[in-house]
């Protein structure tokens, strides 16, 4: 009877904690269903596409999203795995996905999905593993529509692009200066400019790029710049070797709001043009056959000599030559010989005046000196007396040698009183010489 009992007992006690068991059972499976409810709710509401598969894509759950997303069915899209998928994004889609099948953990992946009506959308997905409690591994994905922000991005990088090809391809340096004096740009011409060394000059000071010399030049105008003023100034500078002239203007650079974001750089290379201003300044102040001055620029001299002179009470002279007889020289030995003539009589004329006084070839067989620093009509005459003497050598004419004199009118004046009285002056004395018998000099003073 007490083994009956003791049965009984227990069997009821049995009965006790089984009901007790099967009611938590029970409440954990409501809890597990709310639980699954709740996320089904969040998944089947959310804007975002969710969609949960094994790691071979067969799909498991497509959120209804997918059709304002992709105009697609989600029960259709439950039976495919990757069609949608855009076939140069599928490669890395695939590796990606085995990667977190294996390794765990979440990843980011933007790629393009097909809308039913055949277009591509670029989706942003944060793509998760999680472990099943019976073990088998499945991937979550929530993917949000980017289109809009990509085509944005792709435009704005075209643009760029767009921008780096012009500026590259434009024979000037192109930079921008920001508010710090540091370069934020910087063309193609430029990187090949400052060369290999500052390779990396973006981010760096035009201090530190264009090293002290040059920024000491040019300092004055970058504080312009940044103060808003638009500024353009020439210069030189040698890089690797070869002097450059340059152009450069500075545009500062505004903001809509106002801002001064530093300053653009524009700088031209205007060697050539420099070359060739010279060669034309050249060509307009000097005779072509004996690179002396040309009447012009004797003109232009002599009026800055009068100036000079008569600010410092000095003398000045001026010197008319014309050689002699020297059309039967052209006549007896040709043109191109009495070139030859003209060319010596010029060197040696040059070498008998000082550094700072001016030998001119007036035209045909005239010449002129200008002669400053005399100090009186003795000094004058002895510059004529210097240059008979030197013509007296002869002159070789390749085999030939020959005599040529010149006679020359002297002007000398104590108060400088005009070009064309000096001019008119030293003529007449020169008509004086010649009709002395030439090869000499007659010598007039003015005042
Ligand atoms: P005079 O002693 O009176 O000066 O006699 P001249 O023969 O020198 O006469 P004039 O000065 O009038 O003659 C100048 C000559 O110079 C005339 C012209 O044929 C020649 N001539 C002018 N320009 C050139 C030139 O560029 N080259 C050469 N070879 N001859 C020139
Ligand atoms: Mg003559």
């Amino acid at each position: 009877m007490v083994l009956g009992l003791a049965t009984l007992v227990a069997l009821a006690t049995l009965f006790v904690v089984q009901r007790r068991n099967t009611r938590k059972l029970r409440q954990l499976l409501v809890r597990l269903a709310e639980s699954e409810r709740g996320y089904r709710t969040l998944a089947d509401n959310a804007s975002d596409l969710v969609i949960r598969m094994r790691d071979d894509g067969t799909r498991l759950y497509v959120s209804p999203s997918a059709r304002d997303m992709l105009g697609s069915d989600p029960d259709q899209m439950l039976l495919q795995s990757w069609e949608q998928v855009h076939p140069d994004d599928l490669a890395r889609m695939k590796a990606a996905i085995a990667r977190l099948a294996s390794d765990g953990g979440a990843t980011t992946l933007l790629h393009r999905l097909r809308h039913s009506q055949g277009h591509y959308l670029w989706i942003e997905a944060l793509v998760r593993r999680v472990a099943d409690p019976d073990g088998s591994v499945e991937i979550v994905f929530a993917g949000r529509d980017v289109s809009t922000r990509i085509r944005a991005e792709q435009a704005l990088e075209s643009a760029r692009s767009r921008l780096r090809a012009v500026t590259d391809n434009i024979p000037a340096l192109i930079a921008h200066i920001d508010s710090q004096g540091r370069y934020s740009f910087l063309n193609a011409h430029g990187h090949r400019l400052f060369g290999d060394a500052n390779e990396r000059a973006v981010g760096k000071t035009v201090r530190e790029v264009r090293g002290e010399a040059i920024y000491s030049d040019i300092k004055d105008h970058m504080a312009a710049a940044l103060r808003g003023e638009r500024v353009t100034f020439e210069g030189q500078s040698t890089i690797g070797g070869r002097t450059y002239a340059y152009q450069t203007s500075y545009v500062p650079d505004i903001g809509p709001d106002g801002q001064q974001n530093g300053f653009f750089s524009f700088t031209f290379d205007i060697t050539q043009l420099k070359d060739a201003e010279s060669r034309l300044e050249q060509m307009a102040r000097f005779d072509a056959l004996t690179g002396l001055a040309n009447r012009r620029y004797f003109d232009e001299r002599l009026s800055a000599a009068i100036a000079r002179c008569r600010r410092q009470e000095a003398p000045l002279s001026v010197l008319y030559l014309d050689i002699d007889k020297f059309k039967p020289i052209n006549d007896a030995h040709g043109h191109e010989a009495g070139d030859q003539v003209l060319r010596q009589f010029a060197q040696r004329l040059k070498a008998c005046v000082r550094e700072g006084d001016l030998a001119a070839r007036i035209g045909g067989d005239e010449f002129a000196l200008l002669v400053e620093g005399v100090e009186g009509p003795a000094d004058a005459e002895s510059v004529a007396a210097k240059v008979i003497a030197t013509m007296a050598q002869p002159v070789d004419l390749g085999g030939t040698s020959l005599t040529v004199t010149t006679s020359i009118g002297v002007a000398f004046s104590r108060r400088s009183l005009s070009a064309d009285r000096l001019v008119v002056t030293a003529d007449e004395a020169l008509y004086a010489a010649k009709a002395a018998g030439r090869n000499t000099w007659r010598i007039a003073q003015i005042d």
